[in-house]
């Protein structure tokens, strides 16, 4: 007996010890990862997260015997996926909306959008601070990338804006957005010349840095892009530039026989498939990406029929911001029935095209248009609702969920860090009770949400949703 037990103990002591665990500081274990960029799942797999890093990812049995963690999270049954980016927010409407717009943060983690892109509006120097203040742990919130004031013409209906005629003004403005340390740069077209969007286009880019932008009715597209424009912002501009009389109306509309809105509908009547998959062959090449804000435009183009005035979302949103939604309401309540059908066929057509874009192999950039003016475009649950749009326009579920997981981070220049759940990346992760290969909308199945590797799990996410409802209500 004595002797056997020795024995015993002489073969374990062959057997290599068992190496000491690592701590860290979150394991996530027995999960599926979906790992979007294949479209397939990984099933029960363990992520180790420490600090704002995903530190391993690997079988569970591996993981667990190699990490020790403070705090472990079972997802048994649980679908894990990178946090959602929403490339196209507002944060705006006054100095006197600061804290509205603040209080918009939160509300985006709680609906799984760990990163936003803020396309540029009124209150820059806020949204400025608010970026450092979320990437130091000060506030929480989703990161923030920002264009800080967007380019515009001298004396445009926007406000806050960095106005620019002439080329010298062009220079002085991105030296001023490259002290901000900006990450990209908004152009928009209310009263731009358009050799000077042009010019703005080129420096932004000679510069190395990105640029997005509404283009002028005098310039297609298409010269947008050789120019060397990084995004086109909404789904219309596709439109017009699938359309091969882009220049008659543009000419017309930019001479003034031509309303904004005849434009617009001339573009959609004259609009071609065959001419169209040839352009957007083109704008791929040039390595253009599309914003296309398709909830945005459905959600214009159906106001005559669809009553917004019980939506549940509209409880987090403050006095304030729901006020500047009134704008597009009162002028959709004017529109005659020609011009609702209109808007009808426009947005029956932007569906047609996003297959379209997809096939030419243009990457689409999911974005919403939420924040202020964009009536009924709710911040956080928008993006779910632009997402859940793409697939019923044709898009696959994975094609959509690349929209809000990868492509952002590209554009941006950040796919280091960005776009999986791998070794290396960011600790920016969802965990939903659903897989969203198979139904794009198990993307608001939310479980929990890591960000910046700290754990909030449902219970946390709902007493975000319950502050910004109890402050949106004072
Ligand atoms: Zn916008």
């Amino acid at each position: 007996m004595i002797r056997s037990l020795a024995g015993l103990a002489a073969l374990l002591a062959v057997a290599a010890p068992a190496a000491p665990k690592q701590p860290t500081d979150l394991l996530i274990r027995h999960a599926t990862i979906v790992d979007v960029a294949s479209g397939k799942t990984i099933a029960n797999q363990a992520i180790a997260v420490t600090g704002d890093t995903i530190r391993a990812r690997g079988s569970d049995s591996a993981i667990s015997r190699q990490y020790t963690a403070k705090e472990s999270v079972d997802a048994t049954g649980k679908f894990v996926m990178p946090g959602l980016w929403d490339m196209h927010v507002h944060f705006g409407g006054g100095p006197e909306l600061i804290e509205e717009n603040k209080n918009l943060l939160p509300l985006y983690v709680a609906y799984g959008v760990t990163t936003v892109r803020d396309c540029a509006a009124d209150i820059s120097p806020s949204v400025l601070e608010w970026r450092a203040q979320v990437a130091s742990g000060q506030l929480l919130g989703p990161r923030i990338f920002t264009s800080g004031p967007k380019l515009e013409g001298y004396k445009p209906i926007w406000k806050g804006t960095i106005e620019v005629g002439t080329p010298a003004d062009v220079n002085a403005a991105l030296d001023r957005l490259q002290a901000m340390k900006v990450d990209f740069v908004k152009i928009t077209d209310n009263t731009l010349k358009p050799d000077i969007f042009l010019y703005a286009v080129h420096e932004a880019k000679r510069r190395g840095m990105k640029s997005s932008a509404h283009t002028p009715y005098a310039l297609t597209i298409v010269q947008a892009a050789v120019a060397g424009l990084s995004s086109v912002e909404h789904v219309d501009y596709l439109i017009r530039a699938g359309s091969p009389k882009e220049v008659e109306i543009g000419v017309q509309y930019a001479a003034g026989k031509l309303t904004y809105g005849q434009a617009s509908d001339g573009f959609v009547e004259t609009f071609d498939k065959a001419y169209a998959a040839g352009v957007y062959r083109e704008l791929a090449r040039r390595h253009i990406a599309v914003t296309p804000t398709l909830n945005m435009s459905r959600i214009l183009a159906y106001l005559d029929r669809e009553d917004h005035s019980k939506d549940a979302a509209l409880a987090y949103i403050g006095p304030g911001l729901r006020k500047t939604y009134e704008w597009r309401v009162e002028r959709a309540a004017k529109a005659t029935s020609a011009e609702v059908a209109a808007r009808h066929r426009k947005y029956e057509l932007s569906r047609q095209v996003m297959p379209m874009l997809v096939a030419a192999g243009i990457p689409i950039l999911a974005g919403t248009d939420a924040g202020y003016l964009n009536s009924f475009n709710y911040p956080g649950q928008g993006i779910h609702d632009e997402l859940q749009r793409y697939v019923e326009s044709g898009l696959t579920a994975q094609q959509a969920l690349v929209s809000a997981t990868i492509t952002g981070p590209a554009f941006l220049g950040h796919s280091d860090r960005y776009g999986s759940t791998a070794a290396g990346k960011a600790a920016d992760i969802l965990i939903l009770d659903a897989n969203p290969l198979n139904d794009i909308n198990a993307t608001r199945s939310i479980r929990g949400v890591v960000l910046y590797g700290k754990w909030m799990d449902r219970g946390a996410l709902d007493a975000l949703l319950a502050e910004a409802k109890a402050k949106a209500a004072q």
